[in-house]
């Protein structure tokens, strides 16, 4: 992004920049008309081709409109857009108070965090009335007014960001929406509905609350593939006084499975209010350890139940939403065989063990006819053999197998 301070776009001007994320740059700018300061998001198409920049164009004059007419107290509010130089740019109001990231790294205590986040579920609970999935929500986006009152920003840019049929349009590692954040069906690039944005409110809440990030890992992928995989990690071993029904809360925000989740914003603001009302009469049906599974190769996970997931295949796509690495997990025998290998490979080895042991001397000292049996010549032959003399003798061979030399002798057998 080249360095605009100083600069007008149209009759904003430049002051300073204030941020900057993956997808664009923030800046605190001067409404010359209304004197007023601003904050002044511009997408960074310099990571993007020719080709791609023109669909972002195509599609944020559609999106920034419709964000434009989201009007909720808890909304940050759109003031315009416009187009610099090819990159399209969005004008928000400004908040000097920071965000809500500022206020994570450290325990919350369980009624602040539910009493902070009650204002963005309100606000997502009408954008998704409203037909729009934030897809982004993490403590950066959730800026605080100078009283401290939450304000949710940054809605939709993931979604001007993303191809028709869902995929990203980066192709450069950027990815859509932020890993540590995102449900496991939006981390394997599927479409996703309001239950996506209840599991990121999920994550967090349990930072508030925890001081942690429930998955973390040292890639994107590795991230994601946490998400869908390692069971939950017991917010309550982090904090000792937190009421059950909080943490029965999380677990049920951060269900694998969207099924499992609430199944929207006021659902879930309805058992905030009761538990903010009273923890202890509060009830949720939700266990509380939930069972790990593993939704690659968990075969008794089925995509067709479950109406928003698509596919559970992390692996074949052409073009993850999330991560351009080609990093697969550890490769384990469980993942290509079924459950009763061990029982089948025990067998075989008492088959061939048995076999063995058969053959060996202490099967024929103990079972001697028994052992026979399983040899390969088990006959009494009765042959003639020419003598010296051309007077046919007869010769008897004993009615034994060819054992192996130490029977053999021991026997006191001779071969023929
Ligand atoms: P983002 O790229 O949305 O994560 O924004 C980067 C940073 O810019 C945020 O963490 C905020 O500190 C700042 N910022 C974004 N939007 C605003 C705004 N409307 N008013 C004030 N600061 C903002």
């Amino acid at each position: 992004m080249p360095n605009l301070i100083g600069k007008t776009l149209g009759r904003y001007h430049i002051l300073e920049q204030i941020g900057e994320g993956g997808m664009a740059t923030v800046f605190k700018a001067l409404d010359t008309r209304l004197e007023r300061d601003v904050a002044i998001k511009i997408i960074r198409t310099e990571l993007f081709g020719k080709a791609i920049i023109e669909r972002i164009l195509q599609r944020f004059e559609r999106e920034a409109k419709a964000l434009a007419r989201l009007s909720h107290p808890n909304i940050l509010k759109v003031l315009d857009y416009g187009e610099y130089k090819g990159s399209p740019y969005l004008v928000l109001e400004y908040l000097s108070g920071g965000t809500l990231k500022d206020k994570t790294g450290q325990p919350m205590p369980w009624e602040q965090a539910l009493q902070l986040l009650t204002p963005i579920i309100q606000a997502l609970a009408y954008a998704h009335e409203h037909k729009i999935i934030h897809r982004d929500i993490k403590p950066s986006n959730i800026l605080l007014t100078d009283k401290g009152q939450p304000l949710l920003t940054d809605f939709g840019i993931a979604k001007i960001l993303e191809l028709d049929d869902g995929q990203t349009l980066t192709g450069t590692g950027v990815g859509i929406g932020t890993p540590e954040y995102m449900a496991p069906e939006q981390g394997i690039g599927k479409d996703v509905d309001a239950r996506a944005d209840i599991y990121a409110v999920g994550i967090v809440l349990y930072e508030l609350l925890t001081g942690r990030k429930p998955y973390t890992a040292d890639t994107p992928m590795a991230v994601v593939i946490k998400h869908i995989n390692d069971p939950l990690p017991r917010p309550g071993k982090f904090v000792s006084d937190l009421p059950q029904s909080v943490e029965k809360l999380l677990i049920k925000l951060l269900a694998k499975k969207p099924q499992d989740r609430f199944s929207n914003m006021d659902e879930l603001g309805l058992g905030i209010k009761a538990i903010l009302a009273n923890p202890d009469t509060f009830k949720l049906s939700v266990p509380l350890a939930e069972p790990e599974r593993n939704l690659v190769t968990d075969r008794s996970y089925s995509p067709e139940a479950d109406e928003n997931a698509h596919t559970i295949d992390l692996f074949e796509r052409s073009n993850p939403v999330v991560a351009t690495e080609s990093k697969r997990p550890r490769f384990q025998i469980k993942d290509v065989l079924p459950s009763w290998w061990p029982a089948v490979i025990g067998g075989l080895l008492l088959l061939i063990g048995g076999t063995i042991w058969l053959n060996s001397g202490i099967a024929l000292q103990i079972f001697p006819t028994k052992a026979l049996v399983f040899t390969s010549t088990p006959t009494a032959t009765k042959t003639m053999t020419p003598s010296p003399s051309d007077t046919p003798q007869p010769t008897v061979t004993p009615s034994v197998t060819p054992y192996p030399s130490k029977i053999r002798d021991s026997l006191g057998v001779e071969m023929v």
